[in-house]
């Protein structure tokens, strides 16, 4: 590897500048050089390109999305745009309108009962929405002159890295200053037997097209709370279970605000427990077998959905690694 890197990858600096006097410029070798690299093009790695490039610098985007387990895929703009904060308040707006829906009767609108909610039409719209955020990002990068690329990116040394496309075609990318924005994943606890096989996590349930029924939500971050959240606003039945405290690194006094609110809307709450296994039955439903931490007892429940939101680990490093590009 260390020949090939020698042979291959032309080392910093490049060779002397054109008139522009920038470093973007193709070198014999195919390789392309930039001022400046972003890996990753959520919110950071956005922000960090579209400002280099408004101070002159010439700047190229690398942002590739790892499909979910559940193979969501999703489009330009990270965690944010795609499958965070933006589909999530669309989401608890949907709910937020259901509950003015059930009021408005007694301020006297006539509204048609019984209110009913449509997850797909919902889906479609909130899809619809961030793919045209994606669009918008894309023209926002064009317009600054920033270069984007819809590479997985690894390290080949420390001014240059390997682009590999969705086709397998690797890309030699290098630049003076490479920033890494990579943010993180959700992750599935895999040492619970069928978490992978059939949970879901938060990079999946914007993007489900039917909705997900009863659903437990395993886990008392915030992400854990928003989703169990606006799933109870929409009209499901929505169970979080958690291990210890919600919101642990937030006010207790605000988490206890947050939760018994939610509880009073009819979110239900399985404190102090954690799960074993989640087994499918043949009519389809998910099992799910967990033990109360302070009684030792077991106990199951049936759900449609089992969406995990845990930990949020960065998960984006690994991806980094050093490779040789041929
Ligand atoms: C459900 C949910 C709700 C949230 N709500 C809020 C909120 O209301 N307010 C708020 O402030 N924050 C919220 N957040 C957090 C917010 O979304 C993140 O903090 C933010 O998106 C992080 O931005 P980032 O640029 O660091 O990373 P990301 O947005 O995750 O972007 C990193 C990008 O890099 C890509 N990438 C990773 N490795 C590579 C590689 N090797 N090569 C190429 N590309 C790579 C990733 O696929 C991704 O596109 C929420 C998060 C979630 C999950």
């Amino acid at each position: 590897m260390a020949h090939l890197l020698r042979s291959r990858v032309p080392t910093w600096p490049p060779p002397p500048r054109g008139p522009s006097g920038h470093t973007h410029q193709e070198h014999d070798t195919g390789q392309q050089c930039y001022d400046l690299l972003v890996i990753g093009g959520g919110s950071g790695g956005l922000a960090c390109a579209k400002e280099a490039a408004q101070l002159g610098k010439k700047v190229a985007v690398v942002d590739y999305v790892e499909p979910s387990p559940r193979g969501t895929r999703w489009g330009l703009g990270g965690t944010c745009v795609n499958v965070g904060c933006i589909p999530k308040k669309l989401m608890h707006q949907a709910a937020l309108l259901g509950g003015s829906l059930h009021d408005a009767s007694h301020f006297g609108w006539e509204v048609a009962q019984p209110i009913r909610h449509d997850w797909r039409k919902m889906a479609e719209a909130v899809q619809n929405y961030v793919k045209s955020l994606n669009w918008g990002h894309r023209v926002q990068l064009q317009d600054r002159k920033v270069k984007y690329f819809n590479f997985k990116a690894s390290f080949v040394n420390k001014h240059t890295v390997c682009g590999v496309s969705k086709g397998g075609k690797e890309t030699l990318l290098s630049a003076e200053h490479i920033v890494i924005a990579t943010g993180g994943r959700p992750r599935y606890p895999t040492h619970i037997e069928g978490a992978l096989e059939y949970g879901i996590t938060s990079d999946d349930i914007f993007w489900l097209k039917e909705s997900p029924g009863r659903t437990l939500v395993v886990g008392a971050s915030y992400v854990a709370l928003e989703c169990a959240g606006f799933l109870t606003g929409l009209g499901l039945d929505a169970t979080v279970m958690m291990r210890s405290v919600p919101l642990r690194a937030f006010d207790q006094q605000m988490a206890s605000l947050v939760t018994n609110h939610m509880a009073s809307h009819g979110t239900r709450f399985l404190r102090g427990c954690i799960p074993l296994k989640v087994e499918r039955l043949s009519d389809g439903q998910l099992q799910v077998t967990w033990v109360d931490l302070a009684s030792d007892r077991k106990d199951t429940g049936t759900f449609d959905t089992v969406l995990w939101a845990v930990v949020f680990p960065v998960r984006g490093l690994p991806a980094l690694s050093l490779v040789s590009c041929p």
